[in-house]
C-alpha cells in the first residue's frame, strides 16, 4: 500500500497540521517528523492561544476572591473540570480531581487509599507491562503497610494474561493496578473483564489511562474501573496538568492527599475538617491556567471526534506495523492487529543499539524515543535492555511512516557496513 495520501478517511490532516505551529519546524535541515507522542504530544494553536489569552485578560487565583477576575477565573476552571470529567464519562465533575500528571494521580490513590486500606498480608496485583508510575507508588505503600505486590504475566503477544490474573486473584487481593494501554507494546487491556473479576473479590482497580485517554473513547463506567489516571500533556494540553477520576464513594471516604489551603472546611489549633469533593484533593493554589487549557484541548479532541482520532491512529499505526514487518532485521514487539493496540509501535533493529538508530533518525528530522520507556520489568521479559518507539497521533501521516522506514534502512546500511 503506497503511503502517499495526506488525507485519511477519518481526519482532515492538512487542516489539523495547520493548527500545530511546531510542525513548521525543521530539525537537522529536514522537516520535523514528530513520532514521540506517547512521551508528550505537540500543542495546537487553540491551546497555546487559550493560555496567552488567559494570562493576558483573566489571570487571578481561583476560589479565593470576590473580585471579577477571580470569579471569571474560577468559572473557567470549574467549567474545564466539567468538560474533562465529561470526556472520560464521569457522572459528576466532583469525581474529577486535577493533578499534575498520571504519576501524581496514582501516588494520590496509593498514599490516600492505600495507607487507609492496606494491611499486612494484603496483595496488590499489577501487570508486568506497567509503567514504573503504576508500580513504584504501590511498592512504596506495600513497604509501609506490609502488603505485597504480585505481577500478572503477559501472553506471547504482549497482552495481559487473564488466566494468570484469575489464578492470582484471591480474597487477599485489595488492588489491581493496570494500564489501560501499554506505552511500549500499545496493547489495550480488557478493563471491563479485569474490573468485574477484581470486584468479585472486593478489590479496587487503579487504571493507568496515560496512553488510552488521549487515543481511545473513554467511559469510566463502561470500563468498570474505580480510579483512572491520565496526563494532559499527552493529549494536546500543557505540561503540569492531568486528571484523576475516582468513584465518588471511594473519594469521599479517602483522607486528603496533601494538607493546606483550599482543602479544608474548618481549621482549629490542633485539627481540621475537610472540604467536600473535589476541593478536598485541591490543596494549595491549583494549576488553574493549565487546567483551563486542558479543557480547550478536550474541546479540540471532541471536535475531531474520539472515534475518528482512534480510526486515524489505527490507520497510521497499522500501516507502520505492516511496513516495519517488511524491513529486514527489524523486530516489532506486541500484537500485529492495530485494533487491539494504540498508536505506539516499539521495535529493534538487529545489531544496532536503539540510541544509535535514534540518532540516525534524528539526523533525518525524525523524533522517536529510545530506551526502556520506564518499563524495566517488561523489558526484562522482552529480554532487551531498550527499544525504539515510534508513537503516532492525530497529525501524523502514512508519508511520515514511509520516511521512518527509509531512515531505518539508512541506519541498517550504515551499521551493516561498519560491522
Ligand atoms: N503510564 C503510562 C502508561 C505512561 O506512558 C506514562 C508516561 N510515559 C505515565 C504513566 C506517566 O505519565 P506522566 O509522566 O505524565 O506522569
Amino acid at each position: 500500500m503506497p503511503g502517499t495520501a495526506l488525507q485519511t478517511a477519518a481526519l482532515d490532516l492538512e487542516r489539523i497540521r495547520a493548527d500545530f505551529p511546531i510542525l513548521q519546524r525543521h530539525v537537522n535541515g529536514r522537516p520535523l517528523i514528530y513520532l514521540d507522542n506517547a512521551a508528550t504530544t505537540q500543542k495546537p494553536r487553540q491551546v497555546i492561544d487559550a493560555l496567552v489569552d488567559f494570562y493576558t485578560n483573566t489571570n487571578a487565583n481561583v476560589h479565593r476572591g470576590v473580585h471579577t477576575l477571580s470569579v471569571e477565573s474560577t468559572d473557567l476552571y470549574e467549567a474545564s473540570r466539567e468538560r474533562v470529567a465529561d470526556f472520560v464519562g464521569a457522572r459528576s465533575p466532583e469525581e474529577l480531581i486535577f493533578v499534575r500528571n498520571t504519576t501524581e494521580a496514582i501516588n494520590l490513590v496509593a498514599v490516600s487509599w492505600g495507607r487507609a486500606n492496606l494491611k499486612p498480608g494484603d496483595e496488590i496485583l499489577a501487570s508486568t507491562l506497567e509503567h514504573h508510575s503504576n508500580l513504584v507508588p504501590w511498592q512504596r505503600v506495600a513497604q509501609d503497610t506490609g502488603a505485597r505486590i504480585r505481577l500478572i504475566q503477559l501472553r506471547a503477544d504482549g497482552t495481559v494474561d487473564l488466566d494468570d490474573y484469575r489464578q492470582l486473584l484471591s480474597p487477599r487481593t485489595r488492588v489491581v493496578a493496570i494500564a489501560h494501554a501499554s506505552n511500549v507494546l500499545g496493547t489495550i487491556s480488557n478493563l471491563p473483564e479485569i474490573s468485574e473479576l477484581a470486584h468479585q473479590v472486593g478489590a479496587v482497580v487503579m487504571a493507568d489511562g496515560a496512553q488510552s485517554v488521549p487515543n481511545v473513547p473513554t467511559d469510566v463506567n463502561a470500563l468498570g474501573v474505580d480510579f483512572l489516571a491520565f496526563s494532559g500533556h499527552k493529549m494536546l494540553a500543557p505540561t503540569g496538568i492531568g486528571g484523576l477520576w475516582g468513584r465518588r464513594e471511594l473519594l469521599e471516604e479517602m483522607p486528603p492527599f496533601l494538607g493546606g489551603g483550599g482543602m479544608i472546611r474548618e481549621v482549629f489549633e490542633d485539627r481540621a475538617t475537610w472540604a467536600p469533593l473535589p476541593e478536598k484533593f485541591d490543596a494549595g493554589t491549583p494549576n488553574f491556567a493549565d487546567a483551563i487549557a486542558l479543557g480547550v484541548a478536550v474541546d479540540y479532541l471532541e471536535d475531531l471526534g474520539m472515534p475518528n482520532v482512534r480510526a486515524h491512529e489505527v490507520d497510521v499505526a497499522g500501516y507502520a506495523l505492516e511496513r516495519l514487518a517488511a524491513v529486514p532485521d527489524v523486530s516489532v514487539y506486541g500484537p500485529r492487529d492495530p485494533w487491539i493496540r494504540t498508536g505506539v509501535v516499539s521495535f529493534n533493529l538487529e545489531g544496532v543499539h536503539p540510541h544509535d538508530a535514534g540518532t540516525v533518525l534524528d539526523e533525518a528530522g525524525i523524533a522517536v524515543r529510545a530506551g526502556h520507556h520506564c518499563c524495566q520489568p517488561l523489558h526484562r521479559v522482552l529480554d532487551v535492555a531498550a527499544t525504539l518507539r515510534a508513537s503516532f497521533y492525530i497529525y501524523n501521516s502514512r508519508d511520515e511512516v514511509d520516511a521512518l522506514v527509509d531512515a531505518l534502512n539508512t541506519a541498517r546500511r550504515l551499521y551493516q557496513r561498519s560491522r
